[in-house]
């Protein structure tokens, strides 16, 4: 399960799954999840980055 809380409110595919804000007229597209520029792209990439840091510190430990 990839679920996280944050994303799971409205953003069933019609808004961008990090601001929350409406498309443009272009959407990115990273890990599945649609969002409506590339500094949403870049802030999701980070938060991946994170989650990635705490599954592997949470192994460690
Ligand atoms: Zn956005």
């Amino acid at each position: 399960m990839h679920n996280s809380p944050q994303n799971s409110r409205d953003t069933s595919g019609r808004c961008c799954a990090i601001c929350g804000g409406k498309f443009g007229l272009i959407r990115y597209y990273c890990w599945r999840t649609a969002l409506c520029s590339k500094k949403c792209v870049d802030r999701l990439k980070k938060r991946r980055e994170a989650d990635r840091k705490w599954i592997c510190w949470l192994r460690a430990a």
